[in-house]
């Protein structure tokens, strides 16, 4: 081995196993944010222990619609359309969990030219209600989910999916258009296969979309761990991986059901890019 190979093979030794490191964000173009519902939920410790018991809480539910050269990606599909026909919304969870949708995500899709049949990829960070409430809406588009969350997806009573979709089962961290500019990052612990987005966009920078790995503020400054969640010292694992991720890309963490912080964020027809 000469000396150029060898530090070639010790930096490939420590590079991370997932992310180029050059390849910028040359495709990607845009991220636009979508209403995907909220949840109201009547304790909110059930999701920070300890903290505010027995108190009410109402969380945002975003999607995202990330459009790069090689074609349009949807993040999460939040809670079901149906529900914009109840305005009194439905709860779930023995009355822990009301849920609500005021717009739905398809007419929101067609409304920016992106209906479910233009869609290519649709990634679900877990296949919780209030994130794959729309996913049989795109029978055309590739499905990008973990192997284990679609297994267990799979098993469950009423599947998230139907037979006739194109799932791609990821194992691990996936290049989505193949530049490094969105790249989807195991976060497992809330759920067995839960995924988070990196987003590197050529204006706004580099983001992280948190899917459920971290629910709100309070649990990203604590390291709070919902105590229901499926492995605990998994997602905090997982947290401690996204903090990584962040300090490498000096990245922003976008929390989806943190109401506060979508509240500052802009939604759709405003994008950023
Ligand atoms: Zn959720």
């Amino acid at each position: 081995m000469t000396s150029r190979t060898f530090v070639l093979a010790a930096l490939a030794a420590f590079a991370p196993a997932l992310i180029p490191a050059s390849g910028q964000a040359a495709g990607l173009e845009r991220l636009t944010i979508l209403d995907c519902g909220r949840n109201v939920v009547k304790d909110q410790s059930k999701w920070s222990p300890g903290h505010n018991v027995g108190k009410a809480k109402e969380f945002s539910s975003n999607c995202y619609l990330i459009k790069h050269a090689k074609g349009l990606l949807l993040w999460d599909t939040g809670v079901p359309d149906a529900l914009v026909k109840r305005p009194n919304g439905l709860t779930v969870a023995k009355g822990l969990i009301t849920l609500y949708r005021a717009k739905s995500l398809v007419s929101q899709l067609e409304a920016l030219g992106a209906a479910p049949g233009k869609i290519d990829y649709v990634a679900v960070s877990h296949i919780h209600g209030d994130h794959v409430g729309n996913l049989k809406a795109f029978k055309t588009s590739k499905i990008l989910m973990q192997k284990s969350e679609y297994e267990a997806g799979a098993k469950a009573k009423a599947p998230p999916f139907t037979k006739d979709q194109t799932i791609v089962k990821i194992e691990g961290d996936h290049d989505v258009f193949g530049d490094g500019s969105v790249m989807i990052i195991a976060t497992p612990g809330h759920t067995v296969g839960h995924q988070s987005l990196l987003v590197r966009l050529p204006k706004t920078g580099a983001l992280v979309l948190s899917g459920d790995a971290v629910h709100f503020q309070w649990n990203w400054d604590n390291k709070g761990v919902p105590a229901f969640n499926f492995n605990k010292p998994q997602t905090a694992a997982s947290m401690a991986r996204i903090r990584g991720v962040m300090a490498k890309y000096k990245a922003t963490l976008w929390i989806n059901h943190d109401q506060p912080q979508t509240a500052t964020l802009k939604r759709a027809p405003a994008y950023y890019e």
